[in-house]
């Protein structure tokens, strides 16, 4: 059995972790999610301990409702037949019908799958919207294949899938390697087999076929949103700092626009190859063109801004974090900052993490990153901008309407302001000051737990 790396008061919290450790041995990802936040809940949970204990809270909260795992095979170009696996965990449903995104990547598996699922509860609970927790994917590698590859694997796994979800029961988004034209033949393949115009199943969607405006942008907005709060709040101003962005898929570009808005100048951003330093401040316009238009590599910005430089990933740590910027932005994929890059941050003067990705530090980075006061707004509220923004696109479809752009980054932003104040009023609540980290974990955890009891054991 794993034992747990630091002293843990509660006997109740110390049992759920080695037991949920033990059940689940071959679950690194998971594993690492589940005790960033039990250990960080640990003063809430000692404080009604015998409450918790009684109605198995935590062994119920640590518990999925649902995994489903299904085969997807399809016939690629040259007529053969592959096969990946597809996964949808619904997590948690206390607070309204599932909700996370579908990542398609060659990483993916179950244990990747249900730490994004358990982050997905904390995540949602945090919009103040209702929707609870799940997420999936397959290990499809949308890398290199042709757009009717795409369209046969995207309809093979939605022939699956669709027996699963609905818009009142589980709704799928975007993630890595998924974006609007994944969503939308999925979309279309769920439409064929249901025989039913469902726009709520799927968030994500296209402006034609009842996306929403903003849900582009949505995710690296919010983040921005967050960072602003969250430097005002320690009494920092935002505007003259320098940032770099791990990352050019969707969250980096858009986090990229509004950090340029705000006047941060970004020095770099990158890829799973590499990274591109500009020292002029980055030229957005080409990130996106290649990126967006060409589903191209970083390192054609050379192309375009020649005195630009770019940097090959080495073995250990990406190339982009031994560049000194003030803030930190990763936006690309778990684990991206451990203990070792986040000292070479440290001693490089960063001020301020961001995380735009879904748990891109490490435990110990993120402990580092506070001992030696760095600010770090976690991702479970930092990029929480992206599933509130398609909550509000499952409103624009249950009304049949559609907001404008300004109406939609409106609500967005007073949402991301909203997260920020209950991270930080339940950071103060139990004296962990500017401890962000803990206080999404204890802001969305009462929400949660609130909702599980009041609906007894199931
Ligand atoms: P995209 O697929 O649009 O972009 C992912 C980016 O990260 C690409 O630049 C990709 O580079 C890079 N990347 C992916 N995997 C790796 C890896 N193993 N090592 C290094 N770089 C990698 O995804 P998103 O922008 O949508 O998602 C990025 C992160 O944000 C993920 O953690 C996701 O879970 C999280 N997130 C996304 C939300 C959304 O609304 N899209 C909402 C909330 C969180 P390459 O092209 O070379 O693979």
């Amino acid at each position: 059995m794993i034992t747990c790396e630091r002293q843990i008061k509660s006997d109740y919290l110390k049992t759920v972790i080695e037991k949920t450790e033990a059940k689940n041995i071959h679950e690194k990802e998971f594993i690492q999610a589940l005790k960033e936040v039990l250990l960080s809940l640990e003063p809430v949970i000692i404080k009604n301990e015998n409450e918790y204990k009684a109605s198995a809270l935590l062994e119920r909260l640590v518990e999925p409702e649902r995994v489903i795992s299904f085969r997807v095979p399809w016939v690629d170009d040259k007529g053969q037949v592959q096969v990946n696996r597809g996964f949808r965990i619904q997590f948690n449903g206390a607070i309204g019908p599932y909700k996370g995104g579908l990542r398609f990547h060659p990483s993916v598996n179950q244990s990747i799958m249900k730490f994004l699922a358990f982050e997905q509860i904390f995540k949602n609970a945090l919009t103040g919207l209702p929707i609870g927790g799940g997420k999936g994917g397959s290990d499809f590698d949308p890398k290199r294949k042709s757009d009717m590859e795409i369209m046969k694997f995207c309809q093979s796994f939605m022939n699956e899938l669709q027996k699963h979800i609905g818009q009142d029961l589980d709704v799928p988004a975007g993630d890595i390697g998924v974006g609007g034209r994944e969503i939308g033949y999925l979309f279309g393949q769920y439409r064929k087999i249901r025989n039913t115009y469902e726009a709520g199943v799927l968030t994500g969607k296209g402006l034609e076929y009842g996306g929403s405006l903003a849900r582009k942008e949505a995710t690296g907005y919010g983040l921005m949103y967050f960072m602003r709060e969250m430097l005002k709040a320690n009494n920092i101003q935002v505007e003259g700092k320098t940032a770099i962005i791990s990352g050019s898929g969707n969250v980096a570009i858009y986090a990229c626009e509004k950090a340029q808005e705000m006047g941060i100048k970004v020095l770099a951003m990158s890829d799973s190859s590499g990274c591109i330093y500009d020292k002029n401040g980055i030229n957005l316009d080409a990130v996106k063109e290649i990126k967006e238009v060409k589903r191209g590599r970083i390192k054609e910005y050379l192309n375009y801004v020649p005195s630009a430089q770019y940097f090959e990933n080495g073995i250990n740590i990406p190339a982009i974090y031994s560049i000194k910027a003030d803030i930190i932005l990763p936006c690309a994929t778990q684990n991206d900052i451990d203990l070792e890059t986040a000292k070479i941050l440290v001693s490089n003067g960063a001020m301020a993490v961001g995380e735009g990705a879904n748990m891109p530090c490490t435990n110990e980075a993120v402990e580092y990153f506070i001992e030696n006061k760095v600010l770090v707004a976690p991702g479970k509220a930092a990029n929480a901008g992206g599933v509130a923004t398609s909550a509000l696109e499952m409103s624009q479809n249950s009304s049949r309407c559609s907001w404008t752009f300004e109406e939609v980054d409106k609500k967005l932003e007073n949402i991301m302001v909203n997260i920020f104040k209950q991270c930080s009023e339940s950071a103060k609540e139990y004296d962990f000051a500017n401890n962000y980290v803990v206080g999404a974990n204890i802001a969305a955890f009462k929400k949660i737990s609130g909702a599980m009891i009041a609906q007894g054991i199931i």
